[in-house]
C-alpha cells in the first residue's frame, strides 16, 4: 500500500507517556552502540494489576478517520518466572479515547474504550530476547485527536515503539488526468471518490474520477482523459505532434505520419492538407492519402463485328493511385463541319458510363456517318475537380395535373450516384407565404403529380454532392400544366423512368418571409426545415419538447373510447400497473387481440405522463420490426396503452422455453427482425437505450419487434438497471462502455447492445457474462475481453458481434450494414455453416472453471458438483471417464454419447469444458 505521511512516536523521551501508579518504568537501553527508551512493567507476583500508560495528546488530520497503531514490544515467558505463574500474564491491553482537545494529565479510565488485546507472537525467555511487532486499526475517529493507552494486568512488559500513521492515495496522474493526495476511508467509507483534472493538453467528455481504496491504493479510474487533436500520449503527458505527423481526434492514438500526397505543417498538425492536384473524394477518409486525376486512357481501337462497333482501349498510365477508375463514353455525330451530340439513340453495351472495363460495343448506329467517340477516365476524385452541372431541362410529357420531367447532367459519368433536389412552387403564388416541394431524386427524371390544371410552375434542380450538400450550378425554368384533362396516354413510357427514380423523401418547406423572425420553430416543424432536407422525412420527436405532454400523446397516438377494450387475462406486469391480454373492437373495424397496457390507481400526475410518454414515442413509429401502438385511453380515469398482441411473449423467456429447439438461420432471423426495426429507430434519430432480448416481444409467427419505450422511466422499470457512480440507472451488461462511463448514449450504443442480444439469442437466452458482477463484467471488457462465441454459433454470426462490440464507437457497424449482413447471411445458407472457435485470447474466462479455492478439480464429481450437473456423475463413470484430463478431451459429440440430452446441460458441461481449457491452456480450439 502507499502509506503517506506517517505518524511516526518513538518512546525517545518520556514526556510523552503519561503513567500511572508508577509501575510503568521508563528504562534507557542500548542496543547496537544506540540508547533509546523503552517502557516496562513487570509485576508478575502481585494479584490484580491494573497498571495504565497514555500517550500524550495525538492531533489528527480531519479526514484520517481510520489510523493505525503498530507496536513493537517484548513479552517474558511466565514459566520463566519461579513460583509467579498462578498471578503472571502474558498479554496486555490497547485503548483509546478521543477527545477534542488536550486534558494535560488528567485521566480518567471510563473514557477509554478498549481496540485490542495484546498477545505476543513469540514468548522472551530467560536467556532469548524475541521482539513482537502487531498492528491494530482504530476505526471511526472523528475528534480533533485522541489518545493511546496500554493496559497492564499483570505481564511482564517492554514496550519499544509505538508508530501511529494512516493511509492515503498518493497524488497520482492516472489515465492522463491528475489527482491529488487523498487520504484513505475506512469502514464507512471502504472507496473515497476523488475528482481528477486533465493534463495539460488533455480533455475528457467527463469530469475524470477515480477511487481510492482502504489500503490506499487507487482504483477504478472513470472518465478517459484523451489528448487533444494535434497532441499524443507521451509518459503521462500530451505532447505535440512532431512536424510531418497528424492527429485528427481525441483519442489514444498516436500520431501518424502524414499520408501520401500531402503537405506536411509543423508540428502540432490535425491533419495533412492534400497537396496541389491532389484530392481526397467525399468518402476517403479525412486521414487518408490524396490522389491525383487519372490521365487519358491509352490506344483506343474501333472494330466492326456484326453490325456492332467494339471500342477497347487501355487504362490510363496513371491512375492517380486510385483502383476505383471507370470509363464514359461521349458521342458525337458529325455531318459536314457540324458535328452534334449523338443523343440518346445509340446503345451501348454494357454501359455507356461507369465501366470498369475497357471496352465497350456500341450499335444502333446509322449507316454513312461519321462518328467521334471520346472515352474519358475518372476516378473518385474527378467529381471534386468537376462539379456535376445541371444542363437543359425540359418537359417529356404534360398533363393537366402532371409534368414529367427530364435534365441532363454534365459530366454524365460520376463515381457515386449523383442526387438531385428538385424544388419547385407556383410562379404566383402569394409572396407573403410561398410554398416549395422539394424532392430528392436519384435520377434526372421524374413524374410530378396532383398539381393544378392550367398553371404555371417554377422548378429548379440542382445535384447534390455525395454528402449531401448542394454541388455544381442549378438550372431554372418554368412550365406550365396544360388547362383541360387530358387522356394520360403516353404515361406508360414515362412511367418507367419515374418508377425507377427512387423518391427518397419529399420535404415541404413552408417560408413566412415576413413573420419568420419571431416564429418559434417547434417540434413539429422538425421536418421542414430545409437545413434538414437530407434527414429522413421523419424524426423522432421527443415527446419532453412539448410543454403540455398530453398535446403529445394527443399528437401521435389514437384516443379508445373504454368500451371499446375487453381485458381478458393478466400477462405481465409493468412498471405502472399489470399488462392485460385483451380485444379492441372499434366499430366498423375488425375486431383484434391487443395488450393493454394500465396505470395503477393512486398515481401522481407526473407518472401519469410518464406512463403516456411510452405511446407518445410508440405512435410515432410505423415498422414491421417495432411493437405497434393501437392507440390510448387519456380522457378517462383509468389511462391505458393498448398494442399489437404478441403471443410469445418476451424473447428471452420464450428462447429459454425453447432451448435448443430452433436452427440458426432462424436465430439469425429473428435477429434480422430486430437489426431492421433498429435501423428504422437510428434512421428517426431515435436511442432506445435499453435494447435487451427482455425488451423484444415475438408473435406467433416468431417475428421480433422492439418493445419498451419510454422517457424518464428510461431503465427504471428494467430489473437490471444498475445506479452508477454518474448517478443514471444503466443495464451494465447490455451497455456499451462510452455510455456506463460517460452516458454518451447514441446508434452507436445500441449497436453494442444489439450485439449483446446476439448473443442472447444464439445462446438461446443465456444471461449474458452468467453470475459475473457487474463489476467483473466491465472490468473484463475495459481490458478487451469479449463474450465467447455462443455454442454452435455460426462463425459469421459471432464475427458480426465482436464487430458491435467494438471499443471505438465509430467502428462499429450501423444497423443498416447489420441488416445487409444479416440479409446475406440468409440468403446463402452454407454461408452460417462454419462454426466459431472458442478463442481464448479475446474470450471472458467461462464460469466454473475452477474450484471454489481456483484450484483445479480433483475429480469428476467434484467438477460436475461445481457446475450442479452431479446427476451426470453416472453416465461419465459409466462412459469411463474417471479423470480430468479425459474430460478435457471431449467434444460435444461425446458428452452426447454419454447420454446428457437437453440442450441447457449440454451446454453448462461444454462451456464449463470450453474454459477449463482455457485455464489450463492446453488446446485453445475446442470443436463444437
Ligand atoms: P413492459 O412493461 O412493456 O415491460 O411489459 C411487461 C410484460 O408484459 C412483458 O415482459 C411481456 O411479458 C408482457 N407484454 C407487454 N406487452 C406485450 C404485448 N404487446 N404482447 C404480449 N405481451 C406483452
Amino acid at each position: 500500500a502507499n502509506k503517506g505521511a506517517n505518524h511516526r512516536l518513538c518512546l525517545c523521551g518520556s514526556p510523552l507517556f503519561l503513567k500511572r501508579r508508577g509501575y510503568w518504568e521508563v528504562i534507557q537501553r542500548t542496543l547496537n552502540g544506540s540508547q533509546f527508551y523503552t517502557f516496562s512493567v513487570c509485576n508478575v507476583g502481585e494479584r490484580e494489576q491494573d497498571n495504565w500508560l497514555r500517550t500524550t495528546f495525538i492531533q489528527r488530520r480531519p479526514s484520517a478517520s481510520r489510523v493505525f497503531v503498530e507496536l513493537q514490544f517484548i513479552v517474558r515467558d511466565c514459566n520463566s518466572f519461579d513460583g509467579a505463574s498462578l498471578t503472571c500474564k502474558e498479554t496486555f491491553n490497547l485503548f483509546t479515547s478521543e477527545s477534542d482537545a488536550d486534558v494535560g494529565t488528567t485521566f480518567r479510565k471510563g473514557q477509554f474504550k478498549k481496540v485490542a488485546t495484546i498477545a505476543p507472537d513469540e514468548i522472551t525467555s530467560k536467556n532469548e530476547l524475541r521482539i513482537n511487532t502487531e498492528t491494530k486499526v482504530v476505526e471511526n475517529l472523528s475528534r480533533k485527536g485522541f489518545y493511546l493507552a496500554f493496559q497492564d494486568i499483570g505481564a511482564c512488559i517492554a514496550l519499544l515503539s509505538v508508530r501511529v500513521y494512516y493511509k492515503t492515495c498518493p497524488a497520482t496522474v492516472k489515465s492522463l488526468a491528475s489527482f491529488p493526495e487523498t487520504v484513505a476511508g475506512g469502514e464507512n467509507q471502504a472507496l473515497r471518490e476523488v475528482s481528477g483534472v486533465c493534463v495539460e493538453n488533455a480533455i475528457s467528455e467527463e469530469l475524470p474520477r477515480i477511487y481510492c481504496t482502504v489500503d490506499g491504493e487507487w482504483v477504478v479510474p472513470v472518465g478517459q482523459c484523451q489528448c487533444k487533436p494535434g497532441y499524443e500520449e507521451v509518459e503521462d503527458e500530451c505532447q505535440e505532434c512532431k512536424a510531418g505527423s497528424f492527429k485528427a481526434e481525441a483519442s489514444g492514438d498516436k500520431c501518424t505520419p502524414c499520408p501520401a500526397n500531402t503537405q506536411e505543417l509543423d508540428s502540432g498538425a490535425v491533419v495533412c492538407p492534400c497537396m496541389d492536384g491532389f484530392y481526397r473524394a467525399p468518402n476517403d477518409p479525412p486521414t487518408g492519402p490524396c490522389s491525383g486525376l487519372p490521365s487519358a486512357p491509352r490506344d483506343l481501337v474501333a472494330t466492326t463485328s456484326a453490325g456492332k462497333l467494339l471500342l477497347t482501349w487501355s487504362p490510363p498510365e496513371d491512375t492517380g493511385g486510385r483502383t476505383d477508375i471507370t470509363y464514359s463514353i461521349e458521342c458525337q455525330r458529325c455531318e459536314g463541319m457540324v458535328c452534334q451530340s449523338c443523343g440518346e439513340k445509340i446503345r451501348y453495351e454494357p454501359a455507356g458510363v461507369g465501366l470498369t472495363d475497357t471496352k465497350v460495343s456500341v450499335s444502333e448506329l446509322d449507316a454513312h456517318l461519321n462518328y467521334t467517340f471520346t472515352v474519358e477516365a475518372h476516378s473518385g476524385v474527378t467529381v471534386l475537380t468537376n462539379p456535376p452541372k445541371i444542363t437543359a431541362m425540359r418537359v417529356m410529357e404534360r398533363s393537366s395535373t402532371s409534368l414529367s420531367l427530364f435534365w441532363d447532367v454534365k459530366p454524365r459519368v460520376h463515381p457515386r450516384p449523383i442526387r438531385y433536389e428538385l424544388t419547385y412552387r407556383k410562379k404566383d403564388d402569394n409572396l407573403d407565404v410561398t410554398t416549395y416541394t422539394v424532392l430528392i431524386l436519384e435520377k434526372n427524371s421524374v413524374q410530378i403529380k396532383d398539381l393544378v390544371p392550367g398553371t404555371a410552375y417554377l422548378f429548379r434542380v440542382q445535384a447534390l454532392s455525395s454528402d449531401g450538400s448542394p454541388g455544381g450550378s442549378s438550372m431554372e425554368e418554368q412550365f406550365e400544366t396544360s388547362e383541360h384533362l387530358t387522356q394520360n396516354n403516353t404515361a406508360v413510357i414515362f412511367g418507367v423512368a419515374a418508377g425507377g427514380a427512387a423518391m427518397l423523401f419529399i420535404v415541404i418547406v413552408v417560408l413566412f418571409l415576413k413573420r419568420n423572425s419571431h416564429t418559434r420553430q417547434g417540434p413539429e416543424d422538425t421536418y421542414f426545415s430545409s437545413s434538414e432536407q437530407l434527414k429522413p422525412l421523419k424524426t423522432y420527436v421527443d415527446p419532453h419538447t412539448y410543454e403540455d405532454p398530453n398535446t403529445a400523446v394527443l399528437k401521435f397516438a389514437t384516443e379508445i373510447h373504454p368500451s371499446h377494450i375487453t381485458k381478458q387475462k393478466v400477462i405481465g406486469a409493468g412498471e405502472f400497473g399489470e399488462v392485460y391480454r385483451g380485444i379492441l373492437k372499434v366499430p366498423g373495424r375488425k375486431e383484434v387481440a391487443v395488450a393493454i397496457k394500465t396505470l395503477k390507481p393512486g398515481y401522481t400526475e407526473k407518472q401519469r405522463q410518464d406512463f403516456l410518454s411510452e405511446a407518445s414515442i410508440m405512435g410515432q413509429f410505423s415498422h414491421q420490426n417495432i411493437i405497434r401502438l393501437e392507440g390510448v385511453v387519456t380522457k378517462f380515469k383509468h389511462a391505458m396503452i393498448v398494442t399489437e398482441y404478441m403471443e410469445n411473449g418476451a424473447l428471452d423467456r420464450y428462447l429459454r422455453d425453447h432451448d435448443g429447439e430452433f436452427a440458426s438461420f432462424q436465430l439469425v432471423g429473428m435477429l434480422r427482425g430486430i437489426a431492421a426495426g433498429m435501423k428504422y429507430l437510428s434512421d428517426m434519430s431515435y436511442v432506445h437505450r435499453d435494447l435487451a432480448a427482455r425488451n423484444i416481444l415475438v408473435n406467433n409467427t416468431l417475428e421480433c419487434k422492439v418493445s419498451d419505450f419510454g422517457l424518464s422511466r428510461v431503465l427504471e422499470d428494467d430489473p437490471e438497471g444498475t445506479y452508477t457512480t454518474s448517478g443514471g440507472k444503466i443495464p451494465i451488461r447490455w451497455t456499451a462502455p462510452e455510455a456506463i462511463a460517460y452516458r454518451k448514449f447514441t446508434s452507436a450504443s445500441d449497436v453494442w447492445s444489439f450485439g449483446i442480444v446476439m448473443w442472447e439469442v444464439m445462446a438461446f437466452g443465456e444471461r449474458p457474462y452468467w453470475d459475473m458482477s457487474n463489476h467483473e463484467v466491465m472490468k473484463a471488457i475495459n481490458e478487451a475481453f469479449r463474450l465467447p462465441a455462443p455454442m454452435d454459433c455460426p462463425s459469421a454470426v459471432y464475427q458480426l458481434m465482436l464487430q458491435c462490440w467494438l471499443q471505438d464507437r465509430s467502428k462499429r457497424p450501423r444497423f443498416g450494414d447489420i441488416v445487409s449482413l444479416l440479409d446475406k447471411l440468409l440468403r446463402s445458407p452454407d454461408s452460417l455453416k462454419t462454426i466459431a472457435d472458442f478463442d481464448p485470447r479475446i474470450s471472458i474466462r467461462l464460469p466454473s472453471t475452477s474450484g471454489s479455492d481456483g484450484s483445479p478439480f480433483r475429480s469428476v464429481s467434484e467438477w460436475l458438483e461445481s457446475i450442479k450437473m452431479s446427476q451426470y456423475s453416472e453416465n461419465f463413470a459409466c462412459a469411463g471417464v474417471v479423470t480430468m484430463d479425459q474430460v478435457l478431451q471431449m467434444k460435444n459429440e461425446d458428452i452426447k454419447n454419454i447420454g446428457v440430452r437437453l440442450p441447457g446441460h449440454l451446454k453448462r458441461i461444454a462451456y464449463s469444458i470450453l474454459g477449463l481449457k482455457d485455464q489450463t491452456s492446453t488446446l485453445s480450439v475446442f470443436a463444437v
